[in-house]
Parts: structure tokens; C-alpha cells; sequence
């Protein structure tokens, strides 16, 4: 089965880490597809998100990591996935996934859309309150790899 994990990851975190690592381990192919949308306010360019995620997940063999642009179905047939995975994480989650998923199977009704309920720890994490916090000087080494500590770091010195 090929599955495709879908985002901005900007920048990847521990809790994204923490889903690619459960499904690794799950599936014979994980597509990690990073959305190159250019109306999304974004810090990272898209080669710079995808090649911190290749950084930290090169020791899984049957991890690759993309990017893509416009529709995600239409960038799952090419792929041939079977199944979207998404990370839930608090109930303001629910909503929004649950219209997308919804509209991904009208659209395309062989694929399905499965949830992998946040790992406690990171029920609160998210790319955006880790930005928040480092640009007023917070400490982040919880929440992301030290590769990404150091590239928020640089981004917003240089900001
Ligand atoms: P998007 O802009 O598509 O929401 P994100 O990079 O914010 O992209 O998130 C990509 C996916 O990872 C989403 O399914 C999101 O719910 C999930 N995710 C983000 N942070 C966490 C976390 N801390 N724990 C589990 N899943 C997460």
C-alpha cells in the first residue's frame, strides 16, 4: 500500500516526525508531499522544507519526500496512493480535515483519507506556534530536530 502525507511542514516538527515514524513502520511506500502553494504565507521555500524533511528521514527506506502543487488527488493518481494520511491533533482539527476528506473522496473515490491521532506530547505542536515562539527568542528544542532549530534561528536573525 502507498501512502502520502500531505502539508505545508513549515518547518517540519517533532509531531510530524512522530506520524512519518508510525507510518514508516505501516506501510510498504510513504509519499511525504509537501504543498508548494504559492498563496500560502510560507517562511520556508519548498526546496528548503524538502530537504530538512530528507535530512531527518533518511534512515527510513521506504520514506520519499515530494512536493507538489495544486490538487492533491490529481498528485495521488500520478503517485498511485492508495490512502492520504493526516495528523489529528486537538478537536479544531476535526472540521477542516473532515471537509477535505470528504471532498477528496467525491473528487476521488478510490482513495481514502485515514487519521493518525496526535501522540499526546504534540497534541499543541504545531510549524506555526513554533515560529511564534522562536521569533521572540523562546526556547524550541522540544519541539523540533536541532538541524531545524538552527535553520528558524538563521531565518529569523537574518529576518
Ligand atoms: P497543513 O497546512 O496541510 O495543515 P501542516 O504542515 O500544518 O500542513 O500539517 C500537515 C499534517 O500534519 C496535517 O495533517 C496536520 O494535522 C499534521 N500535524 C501537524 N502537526 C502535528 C502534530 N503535532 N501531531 C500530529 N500531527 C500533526
Amino acid at each position: 500500500m502507498i501512502a502520502i502525507y500531505p502539508g505545508s511542514f513549515d518547518p517540519i516538527t517533532y509531531g510530524h516526525l512522530d506520524i512519518i515514524s508510525r507510518c514508516a513502520s505501516k506501510f510498504d511506500k510513504v509519499i511525504v508531499a509537501v504543498l508548494n502553494n504559492k498563496n500560502k504565507n510560507v517562511v520556508f521555500s519548498i526546496e528548503d522544507r524538502v530537504a530538512m524533511i530528507k535530512e531527518l528521514t533518511d534512515k527510513y527506506p521506504n520514506i520519499e519526500v515530494d512536493s507538489f502543487n495544486g490538487l492533491l488527488i490529481d498528485y495521488a493518481k500520478v503517485k498511485n496512493a492508495d490512502i492520504i494520511i493526516r495528523g489529528l491533533r486537538a478537536v479544531s482539527d476535526y472540521e477542516y480535515e473532515m471537509q477535505m476528506s470528504l471532498y477528496n473522496k467525491k473528487l476521488y473515490p478510490e482513495i481514502e483519507t485515514m487519521f493518525l491521532v496526535s501522540k499526546s506530547t504534540y497534541s499543541y505542536l504545531s510549524s506555526s506556534i513554533v515560529k511564534e515562539i522562536a521569533s521572540y527568542g523562546g526556547d524550541i528544542s522540544s519541539f523540533v530536530p536541532p538541524t531545524v532549530e538552527k535553520r528558524i534561528k538563521s531565518k529569523i536573525v537574518n529576518k
